[in-house]
């Protein structure tokens, strides 16, 4: 009797109880729940509050019990299990007339279970509500829409005056007075987490500071909104202790005349990258990369300077200089890195059967093109990790040094 049942986010989700029946039968598995018959719907809001900094979620669940066995063996259901994000606060479950008792039952994958304020018998519903906060920034709300089930509507709302980028484009957008509701209706498949990045662009701030280099004093100016200067500080501080490294394993003085200036941006400003190296005017950096993303923008100063012939060697040494002036600043993130860009080569290479030469760097990263450019990124990376680990640097540093 024991049936597979739809690998989903809801897998034992409900406790069937079987009293009665397992006292005469004895051994019936509970697996025999039909699970695949009950129906959950799933109202979920997404409210972005800049003056409380979060974004305030609530979600309303409906669970009907159709689950044919509960009515012949006369069993109910009296619990929900249901994963929520990691690092959420204020949760608050309850029903029309009360408080419902919740406690996390797995620590790993961040599993909560609800327990119903009543059973909830064959051909019958229950409706519940769960609310939390998602911590923000000031002038930033980047946060991930976690849903799942196909009877889920989403809606996100966001004031007026942000940029938004949202990773899927299902939505209906209106605007009431000033706020803006991206309205996702039921029927779409949310088993992959949605990505939001709503900024409220303000004047920028400017921090900077003057770094000794082999040649020449670099002037350092980091620009960021309101509220930015944790991340502000932390890409002053990287460019600061990069560039030096960058001198060193490339064998290159700093070879520009000019200053460096780095701008937190959009991914509309990016154009769906992680970030971009725009030469005298400056590195526009997306505002949720960190310093990784920096060294990789800097060590363009230094591959541009090679005049390689094809792409595949400018983004493949630029990533092999990350790599090594990471060895040298932070040991732990270099090996992750690496281990990670090997291991997305490995997984990709079987779909991806991607030429280098044929490798171009699209002028906006999306949905489309992202997994094969990603692909070329890394195996540009694999090949100038390993033509690095057999012939060593100072091999490199003189064939580039030649051109
Ligand atoms: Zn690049």
């Amino acid at each position: 009797m024991l049936k597979t049942r739809k690998n989903t986010h809801f897998v034992s989700l409900f406790t069937l109880l079987l009293t009665f029946v397992i006292l005469i039968v004895g051994t019936l598995p509970i697996a025999s729940a039909d699970w695949d018959q009950n129906i959950i719907e799933i109202n979920a809001a997404y409210e972005v509050i800049p003056e409380d900094m979060v974004v305030h979620v609530s979600k309303e669940f409906t669970f009907s019990n159709h689950d044919s066995d509960t009515c012949f063996w006369r069993g109910y259901y009296s619990n929900l299990n249901y994963k929520l994000p990691d690092g959420i606060e204020n949760i608050r479950v309850y029903d029309n007339d009360d408080d419902m008792n919740f406690f996390k039952t797995d620590e790993k994958y961040s599993y909560y279970t609800f327990e119903f304020n009543k059973n909830v018998w064959y051909d019958k519903s229950y409706t519940f509500t769960v609310e939390y906060d998602i911590v923000t920034h000031k002038n930033i709300a980047a946060f991930h829409i976690s849903e799942n089930g196909d009877n889920t509507k989403v809606t996100v709302s966001i004031p007026d005056g942000y940029d938004v980028s949202i990773d899927r484009n299902e939505y209906t957008k209106t605007q009431q007075s000033d706020v803006n509701t991206y309205r996702f209706d039921k029927g779409l498949n949310w088993d992959k987490l949605c990505f939001v990045d709503a900024v409220h662009p303000t004047e920028m701030q400017v921090i900077k500071d003057t770094i000794h280099l082999k040649e020449k004093d670099v002037k350092i100016i980091v620009e960021f909104w309101d509220g930015e200067d944790e991340w502000g500080n932390e890409m002053l501080s990287a460019a600061i202790e990069s560039l030096p490294v960058l001198e060193d394993v490339t064998g290159l003085p700093y070879p520009t005349e000019y200053d460096i200036t780095i701008t937190q941006a959009t991914s509309v400003d990016t154009l769906g990258y992680g970030g971009a190296n725009n030469g005298e005017e400056g590195i526009i950096l997306l505002h949720t990369e960190n310093y990784e993303t920096l060294i990789h923008e800097l060590a363009h100063y230094w591959t541009r300077e090679c005049d390689f012939e094809s792409i595949w060697m400018d983004e493949g040494y630029a990533n092999l200089y990350t790599y090594l002036v990471l060895e040298q600043n932070h040991p732990d993130d270099a090996a992750a890195r690496k281990e990670l860009y090997f291991e997305q080569y490995e997984n990709m290479k079987p779909d991806y059967d991607l030429q280098l030469s044929d490798l171009n760097v699209p002028d906006a990263f999306n949905s489309e093109n992202a997994n094969k450019v990603d692909y070329g990124y890394k195996k540009s990376f694999v090949l100038t990790y390993n033509k690095y680990e057999n012939e060593g640097l100072e091999s490199i540093q003189v064939s580039n040094l030649k051109r």
